[in-house]
């Protein structure tokens, strides 16, 4: 018997007592079979994680009146869900019901949505401009880039899909000030030390990019409407109000919204409850960046830029995400000529690089858009070797990379 739909089967099984005693026993075994065609074994663990995560209802209850718990069931939650030894392959290894599958699927089908339409404006925002192949209407006398860089790969899609069910965890997971502090900050920082700093990187600009959408499907809608009758009917929603917004609700409940063509008025509603959200965070990930993932020295508390730590414990397809995070983390700190190549791109501000997506690119995309310019990971652990810097170092490089260009005025959006 083959169902592409939980939903069906479930109903199929209560019709009567012959067909559920039928259906009944072999529920976990239809649901996996379904959900690791649907979903695929890459993303199914993660799937199941932020159901779990949702479960706890944190973003609309506060943790605040018994933090210590919170914790040790945050602990056992990464301890249990988030160690990726789980044999997904054999079927019915996940115990799922048919109402969790149908809520997998749903979640999913809102997360794959975003996640295209985010790689898709990313790659819009590419330092080099995408121009279309031979059918597109690019001037003729300038060459079409080639389709490796002007398309999104399998492996890059993968990458936003995980960003984006990441970025649902750690809004259900932590969606309150509190987590900044003790006794939570803790455990988030261990929850985000489950993903290498590049998926770090890639879940914050994920929500950045996720916020502009927001942003500009309300400005779209307003343009459209001015343009028929000179008014502009939605509030466009604040940005940090955005942003807060945007942790305390679920992508599903968005998506539905948006398929709807309801968004718009959905988002001028929320901008009316603007006293119920002061409690939720603006960003996603800790704001410790990159420190929490590069080994110190206690006794001179400086770090330093060995990374076999990380690309042993982060297994990655595509040495893309890697290089681009690395080359980010080494601008200003390790100086070397041939880094100078690659400057104009990486000494960008950070909205511009962020809006790139920057770390999601396989390398191939990386050498067109940087014209062959950014040094391979392995030339720049060795430029590397032995450079020790501080925090100071550290914030210092971080203002000089403000100071690079920024296109940041360029639309994201609209084409
Ligand atoms: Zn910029």
């Amino acid at each position: 018997m083959k169902f592409s739909d939980p939903n069906s089967l479930k109903n199929l099984a209560l019709t009567g007592p012959r067909l559920y005693t039928f259906i009944k026993p072999h529920e976990f075994r239809y649901n996996t079979g379904i959900l690791m065609k649907t979903i695929g074994p890459e993303l199914l663990p993660l799937a199941v994680a932020r159901l779990k995560a949702e479960s706890t209802g944190w973003r609309f209850n506060s943790y605040n009146e018994r933090p210590q718990s919170v914790v040790r069931e945050i602990e056992n939650f990464i301890d249990h869900y988030l160690h990726f030894g789980f044999n997904y392959r054999s079927p019915g290894s996940v115990k799922i019901n048919f109402s969790q599958a149908v809520q997998l699927l749903d979640f999913h089908e809102a997360a794959i949505y975003y996640a295209r339409t985010l790689a898709q404006k990313a790659l819009k925002s590419s330092p080099r401009e995408i121009r279309l192949g031979p059918n597109g209407t690019w001037l003729e006398t300038l060459p079409a880039t080639p389709s490796y860089a002007a398309t999104i790969s399998a492996g890059e899609a993968m990458r936003f899909k995980r960003a984006m069910y990441i970025f649902q965890m750690a809004c259900a997971l932590f969606p309150d000030d509190l987590a900044l502090s003790r006794p939570l900050r803790p455990v988030m920082l261990r929850f985000f030390q489950v993903f290498a700093p590049w998926v770090n990187q890639q879940v914050r600009c994920i929500e950045t990019m996720f916020e502009n959408h927001l942003y500009n499907v309300v400005e779209h809608a307003n343009d459209v409407a001015s343009e028929d009758h000179g008014v502009r009917p939605f509030t466009s929603p604040v940005k940090g109000h955005l942003a807060k917004f945007v942790v305390s609700s679920d992508l599903e409940t968005i998506y539905r919204e948006e398929m709807a063509g309801a968004l718009p008025q959905y988002l001028t509603f929320v901008a009316t409850r603007r006293p119920a959200l002061p409690r939720y965070r603006t960003e996603v990930c800790l704001p410790i960046h990159d420190k929490g993932w590069l080994i110190r020295d206690g006794a001179t508390n400086n770090y330093s830029l060995l990374t076999q730590h990380l690309t042993q414990r982060y297994l990655e397809n595509d040495s893309g995400p890697f290089d681009a995070w690395f080359r980010t983390l080494i601008e200003g700190i390790v100086e070397n000529p041939i880094l100078r190549r690659s400057e104009g791109i990486y000494r960008k501000c950070d909205m511009c690089l962020t809006k790139w997506g920057f770390v999601f690119w396989d390398r191939a995309k990386l050498d067109y858009q940087t014209n062959w310019s950014l040094p391979t990971g392995e030339a720049m652990k060795v430029m590397a070797t032995g450079v020790l810097f501080d925090d100071e170092d550290m914030r210092r490089a971080s203002v000089g990379r403000q100071s690079g260009g920024c296109d940041c005025d360029r639309p994201w959006d609209r084409s």
